[in-house]
């Protein structure tokens, strides 16, 4: 596991990161969300020992971590980091080299992920002449390139069209289905689809962390209940709960001190029920309301 522990981070007079401790699990992905300057990048450059922390660690399998384990990693760097006028394969030979894989062994890997990006007939063009979706498919294959023990991929989907994200996450998938990966995003509804751990940052600080389902179904019991066709507006005069909404045959409401078996009892009672389903929260709201 890569975990960061206390860490505080001050540019100058500012503090940028202030007491930020997160955990990441080999085999689940974690999802790394913030507004802009939040300190995201900040993080991640400490993790990857870019940047040194003003105080605070970073533990890999609960020790301090160390430059030969760093070495192992997967990085993605937010100013991304290849060579732009180099042949795509040529250069993801020379990473998977330069971390100790043999000519053959290189090249057989380069070749099998220029194949799962469907780059295998661009293998000798230059990083400038892509797509900037292709450059970040090539960014992508470098960071994995030598199998590494850990990921950490700043905004790797970003800028990446609907069926470029599915091959980058089943990729991802089948790379990293053990190894811890940390990457950050802005797409709230991507990472709600992806992640099963998330790290919410604001302000330098860690607001909400922990398993997205976790977060998702904590707080309110929202439901709602969808009539078959018969005016819903009778959920007002139940006792123990919020209505939120009331449109046509449909309510949203919040149970606070009725069971849900009970909602269930009261809309049968009335006729016929399409559904009455508990309403998990979405990222989106979850975001606003701890970053508020
Ligand atoms: P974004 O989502 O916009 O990429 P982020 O969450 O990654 O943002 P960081 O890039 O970590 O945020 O920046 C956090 C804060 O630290 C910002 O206010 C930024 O201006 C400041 N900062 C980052 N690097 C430096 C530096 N080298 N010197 C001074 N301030 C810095």
């Amino acid at each position: 596991m890569l975990e960061a522990q206390s860490l505080t981070r001050v540019f100058g007079s500012t503090t940028v990161l202030d007491d930020v401790s997160l955990r990441v699990e080999p085999g689940r992905m974690t999802g790394f969300v913030g507004a802009n300057g939040a300190g995201k990048t900040t993080t991640m450059r400490i993790l990857m020992g870019v940047l040194a922390p003003s105080s605070g660690e970073v533990l890999w399998g609960g020790e301090p971590i160390t430059a030969e384990v760093r070495r192992t990693f997967g990085y993605m760097p937010e100013e991304r980091g290849l060579y732009p006028r180099m042949g795509i394969r040529e250069q993801l030979v020379y990473f998977a080299r330069l971390h100790g894989l043999s000519t053959g062994q290189a090249r057989q890997r380069a070749d099998d992920l220029l194949g799962h990006f469907d780059l295998t007939d661009r293998a000798g063009d230059v990083l400038d002449d892509l797509s900037l979706g292709n450059q970040q498919r090539v960014q992508i294959a470098a960071a994995l390139v030598h199998r590494p023990t850990a990921l950490v991929l700043d905004e790797p989907f970003s800028g990446l069209d609907p069926l470029a994200v599915d091959s980058m996450t089943d990729l991802l998938r089948t790379e990293a289905s053990d190894v811890p990966l940390l990457f950050s995003s802005h797409q709230l509804d991507l990472v709600e689809r992806l992640c099963d751990d998330l790290v919410v940052l604001s302000g330098g600080r860690v607001v909400a962390a922990g398993s997205v389902a976790d977060l998702r179904s904590r707080g309110a019991e929202r439901y709602r209940v969808v009539l078959d066709g018969h005016d819903a507006a009778w959920v007002r005069d139940l006792r123990g709960v919020r209505v939120e909404s009331v449109d046509g045959p449909t309510a949203l409401l919040t149970l606070d001190d009725l069971p849900a078996s009970e909602l269930v009892a009261a809309a049968v009672a009335r006729g016929p029920v399409v559904e009455v389903a508990r309403v998990q929260q979405p990222l989106t709201e979850i975001f606003r309301e701890v970053t508020r």
